[in-house]
């Protein structure tokens, strides 16, 4: 049986099914002579349970930032509250019992009490509190208490899971995560990213097809998934369950596959991006959204490269608010930490269409009504996006890119529209940095006068996915002419070298974010003309990462 859900955290898992059981067993009573012991114990358990949190905080902070890592914050000051210390301890010592009774019951205690006041906001927090105090008795009992105790590798099954939950998992034997809820904010969705499990989430797990072909259907987790074998494929979101022996065996190569790119991580990691000879080379990675971010930061992107700002503007019925976009901004600009974040403007049109913007019926879409074009002529929205950008600059290393330019003339009008941008959000007081500008290089024209175009802006940013399709006539979206489509021409790498001369002739810097930047040839080539900075695909940095660093 093969399911679907939404991958938030890439890989491969092959093993058994396991559902999430919430029963705990009784937290036994026993009287103790050496209370104090018992008082060292749980306070010894805070501490553990402490550095847990901690530990994770500063990976979630690292992997998936600020915003969805304060979740681990919280809990650590409730683990800190000194009324529920206090009570146990007060317990221990009175009653003459054992640390994780004590503990158990402080818990009753205060739910019992905070119950009565029948809010939303207080029942959370009963939640919240049970959850990290049932941290401090798993540690007291060395896990004893709970039933989800695994000796082999499992794919567990939940609707969903709270992070207090997630933490009192014994990781060991997790081998990935298939979650019913389908937020990607949700807990298991952040919590699986910074602890590098594969999972799915939005997964149906409710109904399940019998052997006789008939529908089941279930109020929670259909039991049937129970122990049966299944395949996790953290990158296409497929879930399938009882595989056939050829199924087995195709995700078998690639996991092994997978193993070996795990291995280039771990030696990539950290590692500076220079050639042989000690250049460096600026190594970005492509982002269309902020679920892209904490894949770029796992594999030490160096910044962003390439935002497509465009995909804010899609599946919606009107484009996206300054104060929705300058938050997005701002986000992706916290999280990657002062790294640098290049947000190209809305390149719209052609393969990316948008109901609120009217193309009206083209031939040629590629060639028609799209990126700066648009911009240009739906000034209100380009000047929206402009603000959003200029006031989240304020937060972060961002650069502003424009797409599909043809023309100087273009460049000196976006310019003037900036400067316009900047003026009105001095006069209404916002913040915001000077950003640097740059081009994408996607069209022949830009390249035939990049001279002229590097005078005027700070960097540039080959696109060599459109020029590929503009230079060789291609539609880039035609199965049929996929043969023709080809990076390799010479017709391409000659505009390559001739953009990086005429850049560097002119004080300007060039990188290049089309698809080609990932294949070891072309990396070869493009830094041996010059190039500054690479921008590719977040899983593809280390693996380019390791070319660079064997080219003399
Ligand atoms: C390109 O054209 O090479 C590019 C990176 O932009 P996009 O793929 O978004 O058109
Ligand atoms: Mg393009």
């Amino acid at each position: 049986m093969q399911l679907k859900g939404k991958s938030v955290c890439a890989g491969y898992a092959v093993a058994k099914l396991a559902i999430y059981d919430r029963t705990e067993t009784t937290v036994v009573r026993r009287k103790c002579q050496d209370v104090e012991g018992e008082v060292k114990r749980f306070e010894d358990a805070l501490l553990t349970a402490g550095n847990e949190y901690e530990r994770l905080y500063a990976k979630a902070l690292e992997e998936v930032g600020s915003s969805s890592a304060s979740i681990f914050k919280a809990d650590m000051v409730l683990l800190e509250d000194m009324d529920y210390k206090e009570s146990v301890i007060n317990i221990i010592r009175t009653q003459k019992v054992n640390a994780e009774y004590a503990v158990a019951i402080t818990i009753d205690n205060f739910a019992k009490m905070m119950s009565k006041l029948d809010d939303d906001y207080i029942s959370d927090r009963i939640k919240d509190v049970r959850e990290v105090y049932n941290k401090v008795i798993e540690i007291l009992t060395e896990g004893s208490a709970y039933s989800n105790k695994y000796n082999e590798p499992v794919i567990l099954l939940a609707d969903d899971l709270t992070p207090g939950e997630i933490v009192r998992l014994d990781k060991t034997y997790i081998a990935g995560f298939v979650i019913s809820e389908s937020s990607a904010n949700s807990h298991t969705a952040i919590l699986s990213k910074s602890l590098n499990i594969p999972a799915l989430i939005g997964v149906d797990l409710y109904g399940y097809v019998d052997g006789q072909g008939n529908i089941q259907l279930s109020e929670t987790v259909s039991p049937q998934f129970e122990g049966r074998m299944a395949i996790l494929d953290g990158y296409s979101g497929r879930f399938i369950v009882d595989p056939t022996d050829e199924e087995l065996k195709v995700y078998d190569t690639r996991i092994k596959k997978e193993m070996k790119n795990k291995q280039l991580l771990n030696v990539m990691k950290g590692k500076k991006t220079v050639t042989g000879s000690g250049r460096k080379i600026n190594l970005y990675a492509n982002i269309n959204g902020e679920k892209d971010v904490a894949t770029a930061l796992i594999n030490d992107a160096e910044g962003a490269g390439l935002y497509r700002s465009e995909y804010l503007y899609m599946e919606r019925d009107e484009a996206p608010s300054e104060e929705e976009q300058f938050v997005m901004y701002r986000r992706i600009a916290e999280s990657l930490g002062g790294r640098r974040f290049i947000i190209r403007t809305a390149d719209i049109g052609g393969d990316k269409q948008v109901s609120y913007i009217d193309t009206g019926v083209e031939e040629n879409p590629a060639l028609g009504y799209r990126g700066i074009r648009i911009s240009l002529d739906k000034r209100e929205m380009f000047e929206t996006q402009l603000r959003a950008v200029y006031r989240a600059s304020y937060f972060g290393n961002i650069a502003i890119m424009f797409p599909m330019i043809t023309s100087v003339t273009e460049v000196r009008e976006v310019k003037s529209i900036c400067e316009k941008v900047k003026k009105q959000l001095s006069d209404e007081g916002y913040p915001y940095r000077d950003c640097e500008i740059g081009i994408m290089i996607e069209t022949p024209a830009a390249v035939m006068i990049s001279d002229l175009l590097a005078k005027e802006v700070d960097f540039f940013s080959i696109g060599t996915n459109d020029l590929s399709q503009y230079t060789l006539a291609v539609d880039r979206t035609n199965d049929k002419v996929q043969k023709y489509y080809d990076p390799h021409h010479d017709a391409i790498l000659r505009q390559i070298k001739l953009t990086i001369d005429n850049a560097h002739a002119n004080d300007c810097t060039v990188g290049i974010c089309g698809e080609m930047a990932s294949d070891a040839d072309i990396v070869r080539k493009i830094v041996d003309y010059g190039i500054d900075d690479i921008s590719v695909t977040p899983t593809n940095i280390l693996m380019v990462r390791e070319i660079i660093r064997n080219i003399n």
